[in-house]
């Protein structure tokens, strides 16, 4: 007889990572104008995880971030991310100024034809989610710098977004929005389960957040250090503890700097 027992050795398989990066090297331009941006880049992600991609400003981030999103194409290596659907959050909102909070959110179920009274359930969904509900008629021009980078990322969240690559998302924030955009996207990240990864330049906004924090160097940008982050969750960005790492990793990243400055 057959039966629907799940075969125990699945259990045992250990699940592909979301997000795997393999050897990867991107160079711009060429001649004298070449710059190599990344070189021999390794990384696995595992679904679920929240990995803070932290370097001096110029390293490679948003080249990654983009390699990863495939709006820029590798020279060399791998980006698997198997049939994930990914959602990004610049650090410009870049909304479309004539629609509203809504519309921008529901651009993208437009395109691709998602039904309107699922598309419509689904947009009261996230902006409930990213506390934007009370303002769902708003343009954008009539938001606040946070409730423009909420915006953005309930439209990141809209594409069915699996994997979430976000490039410095709250870098134009003042300190307090910045800090509540944290708990609120710890809070999300913790109800969905999707998977994170957040480039920034700033060492406590890193140990704040991730789970991992990764480390480039300069150019060219390759992976120096990957720590797991161990605080429990939720962290305040000005507690002792996250100070302590933070003043290790940033010593870390001084000599780096150094090193290329000369
Ligand atoms: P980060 O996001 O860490 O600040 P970037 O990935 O933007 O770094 O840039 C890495 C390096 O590649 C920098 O030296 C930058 O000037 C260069 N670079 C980035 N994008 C381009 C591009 N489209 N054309 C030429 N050079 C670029
Ligand atoms: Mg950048």
């Amino acid at each position: 007889m057959t039966s629907a027992t799940p075969l125990e050795t699945d259990s045992v398989i250990p699940a592909p990572p979301a997000i795997q990066i393999r050897d990867v090297t991107k160079t711009y331009g060429d001649g004298r104008s070449r710059v190599q941006a990344l070189a021999s880049v390794d990384l696995d992600i595992s679904s679920g995880e929240f990995v803070c991609l932290l370097g001096a400003s110029g390293c490679g981030k948003s080249t990654l971030l983009n390699l990863v999103a495939g709006l820029y194409r590798v020279d060399q290596g791998s980006i698997t991310t198997g049939d994930r659907h990914i959602g990004f959050v610049f650090q410009e909102p870049a909304l479309f100024p004539w629609l509203t909070v809504a519309g921008n959110v529901e651009a993208g179920m437009r395109f691709r034809r998602v039904p309107r009274a699922e598309r419509q359930a689904r947009v009261g969904e996230l902006l409930r989610l990213v506390h934007l509900d009370e303002f769902a008629h708003l343009r954008p021009h009539e938001l606040s710098g946070g409730m423009q980078q909420r915006t953005s990322l309930a439209r990141a969240l809209a594409q069915d977004a699996d994997i979430l690559l976000m490039d410095e998302p709250f870098g134009a924030l003042d300190a307090m929005t910045r800090s509540v955009l944290h708990d609120e996207l710890e809070q999300i990240w913790a109800r969905t389960g999707v998977t994170i990864l957040f480039v920034t330049h700033d060492v406590r906004e890193a140990i704040r957040l991730g789970d991992r924090v990764v480390l480039l160097s300069s150019r060219p940008g390759r992976v120096i250090g990957d720590s797991p982050i161990e605080l429990e969750r939720p962290r305040r960005l000005d507690s002792p503890e996250v100070n302590a790492l933070a003043g290790e990793v940033t010593a870390l990243l001084r000599q780096e700097v150094r090193r290329h400055a000369g």
